[in-house]
């Protein structure tokens, strides 16, 4: 992918710097925490239910709804705003965000949005920053100055990035309709759903039917995968793949 290739008014920012900043004291604060239409991804959602000290599958009842994004073959999960007419992100209190330290990517890559080209296998993909400039938003008006490599490691996106990469590979595989003669709803598509978005569901199916005991899986990552969610979620996107594939990077025993 190249310049050329992007929409006439998406240009990647490359390594110019852009004025922004975002604090209690700018004229628009929280003014992006209403009517937002914000995606959830499988490690948004682990950070912020275990910022709220909740199970996934009541984090999704709560706070979530399904919809029917561009992928005809997989849902999208959508953060569901409060009912009144604020239409209010629900972690919104009148100090700012209530989960702030666990905001989903969207919150953290803003003004900034990510696209990775992942066209040329044989290459690392490569990733472009796009720089968005909403009316509402005066933070754009601040004397602050960063460029797309400051302001990612200033808002720790990083480690969000890593998951939504291994998601990204998943989706696409969605994309490809692989759940076969089962159809929508069937077991991998419930399967998959699991996995990614309802993770403590994951971990007492793993469990029951003994998955990680039918890997090679060195102490060490056995260890992490029972302790952090997110780890659990690393195993589960390759199992995945094994599962609708047949090919993963997991070894059986
Ligand atoms: S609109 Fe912009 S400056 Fe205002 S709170 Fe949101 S991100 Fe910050
Ligand atoms: S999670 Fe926090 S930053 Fe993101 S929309 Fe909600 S209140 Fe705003």
């Amino acid at each position: 992918m190249n310049n050329k290739e992007f929409p006439e008014n998406m240009v990647p920012l490359g390594d110019k710097e852009f004025p922004f900043d975002c604090h209690p004291g700018v004229a628009c604060f929280t003014k992006c925490c209403r009517n937002v239409d914000l995606t959830l991804y499988p490690y948004d959602i682990i950070r912020l239910k275990i910022n709220l000290g909740i199970a996934s599958a009541e984090f999704l009842r709560l706070y979530t709804q399904l919809h029917k994004g561009e992928n005809p073959f997989f849902p999208t999960v959508k953060l569901r705003l409060t009912e009144d007419e604020e239409k209010a992100c629900p972690f919104l209190q009148t100090s700012g965000c209530s989960v702030y330290e666990d905001r989903p990517s969207a919150c953290r890559t803003y003004p900034l949005e990510r696209a990775v080209d992942r066209s040329n296998a044989q290459k690392i993909p490569e990733e472009y920053y796009f720089l968005t400039d909403h009316a509402y938003c005066f933070g754009h008006k601040e004397d602050k100055k960063f460029g797309a490599k400051s302001w990612i490691r200033n808002q720790r996106v990083s480690e969000y990035n890593v998951f939504n990469d291994y998601w990204a590979e998943l989706d696409t595989l969605f994309a490809k309709n692989p759940w076969k003669g089962e159809g929508v709803a069937g077991e991998k598509q419930r399967l998959s759903f699991l996995v990614c978005y309802n993770i403590d569901g994951f971990r007492q199916l793993v469990e029951a039917r003994k998955i990680l005991q039918q890997f090679s899986l060195e102490k060490a990552q056995r260890r992490r995968i029972d302790a952090d969610d997110s780890e659990l979620l690393k195993f589960g996107l390759e199992w995945l793949k094994l599962v609708l594939t047949g090919k993963s990077s997991l070894v059986r025993k």
